[in-house]
């Protein structure tokens, strides 16, 4: 029988592992969790950490779904190596698993910067896991401050997180400009709001120093200026989770593993998806996608049957900053020489769209999204936008 190992159970994992299920009642399929929870919907652990929702609530699977879709969960099992010449993989135990097919999903971790003095303190940690989530939950009641590094997705949902529990946020940014994988705009509402809320922003710094006797007491940044606090949370150091593939002959590209279109990568039997092939957050309807089409090339390379080339798949982002809905679809930048912009503001509210060849390249909104499930639509099926369409989507608030 032929054996499909997946390492990591998350979006783009367990996307492949149902989409071999799918496809094909005998085939084995394996899957090393490093968590020992079912899947989980990690972009939902802010609301965890606020109270907002249970863990349970926040559940991808059920712990009955391994066992009725008949997927061998290795829980708690960290993939340590893979042995590409003997199509093994290494787990932390040292059990060696041997697969036909591999799919590496292993997501994007935070490293904690080994030259910070002070980094190994209790208190430093990312925001990604529910493992983390709990151990910070601890630290709460006592602490007053918390130091929030980095202006990703992980770093907007703490912030809202910390100050719903009531927690006094410093937010510090790296470059001078908040949020700058945004639309100009949208950051400044959104840096407006976390103004209104009570968190400082800071820029232009670093994380240059921890202070504190086993557990953070205060962090130094890059201009010298000590700040009191009782966590740090790290998003600016997250990068995707290649290490498994550092001694083998697959390649990295821009941080993340390398793939051809069809998710393959310089081993003809090893896919990867979701954020390990990214340079940034591949987003979790990206994975799902990619973990789907990596599964179902897996089991194609068993069968010796064709491979399908993934789709371009525009990016969507949908989120609620305090208490404020944004969403960014497609190539909502307009950077391009070829891109025109078409803008509309009112109270509390912001649009734009991106048009490309007479087509919907990208839309982003802030305050009310009202319509954005057409500009989807419109995206993906680059359908020709007759001007009436425009000035419906510019004002369908
Ligand atoms: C707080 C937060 C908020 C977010 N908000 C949004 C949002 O609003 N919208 C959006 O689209 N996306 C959001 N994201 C991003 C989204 O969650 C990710 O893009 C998505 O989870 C990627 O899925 P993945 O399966 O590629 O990787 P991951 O979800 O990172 O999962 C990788 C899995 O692999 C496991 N693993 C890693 N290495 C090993 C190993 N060696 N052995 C065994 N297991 C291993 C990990 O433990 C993990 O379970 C957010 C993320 C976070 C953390």
């Amino acid at each position: 029988m032929k054996h499909i190992v997946i390492i990591g159970n998350s979006a783009a994992g367990l996307s492949a592992a149902e989409a071999v299920r799918s496809q094909d009642n005998e085939v084995r399929i394996s899957l090393i969790a490093e968590e020992p929870e079912p899947a989980y919907r990690r972009y939902l652990i802010g609301e965890v950490l606020s109270g907002k929702l249970k863990e349970k609530e926040i559940a991808f699977k059920s712990p009955e779904f391994y066992k009725s879709a008949r997927i061998e969960w290795l829980k708690g099992q960290k993939a340590e190596k893979i042995n590409g010449n003997r199509n093994q993989v290494v787990l932390s135990d040292k059990t060696r698993i041997e697969y036909d097919t591999l799919i590496i999903a292993t997501g994007r971790f935070e490293s904690i910067p080994n030259e910070v003095k002070g980094s190994k303190k209790h208190g430093i940690s990312g925001f990604r896991s529910l493992a983390q989530v709990r151990d910070i939950q601890q630290l709460i009641p006592i602490t007053n401050t918390v130091c929030v590094f980095g202006d990703g997705l992980p770093s907007l949902s703490a912030v809202q997180a910390f100050r719903r529990k009531g927690l006094e946020v410093k937010l510090i940014s790296a470059g001078s400009r908040f949020l700058p994988w945004i639309d100009p705009i949208i950051a400044k509402t959104m840096l407006d709001r976390c103004r209104d809320e009570g968190v400082e922003v800071i820029f232009d710094q670093k994380l240059s120093e921890v202070f504190g006797n086993g557990d953070v007491k205060a962090v130094k940044i890059s201009g010298g200026k000590v700040i009191g606090c009782g966590i740090v949370i790290l998003d600016n150091t997250a990068t995707a989770e290649v290490g498994l593939v550092s001694e083998t002959e697959i390649s990295t590209e821009g941080g993340g593993i390398r793939v051809t279109s069809s998710l393959c990568t310089d081993r003809q039997n090893v896919f990867a998806a979701g954020d390990v092939i990214s340079t940034g957050f591949s987003g979790w309807e990206r994975a799902i996608i990619q973990g789907r089409i990596a599964g179902e090339n897996a089991l194609a390379v068993c069968r010796g049957g064709e491979l399908k080339s993934c789709p371009n798949i525009p990016q969507k982002l949908r989120l609620e900053f305090f208490g404020s809905p944004v969403i960014l679809l497609g190539d909502s930048s307009g950077e391009s020489s070829e891109q025109e912009t078409l803008c509309k503001a009112g109270e509390g509210w912001y649009r734009k769209l991106v048009l490309q060849n007479n087509t919907l390249a990208g839309f982003a909104a802030v305050g009310n999204l009202n319509g954005w499930e057409q500009a989807w639509e419109m995206i993906l099926s680059g359908a020709f936008i007759e001007p009436d369409a425009q000035r419906k989507l510019l004002q369908s608030v």
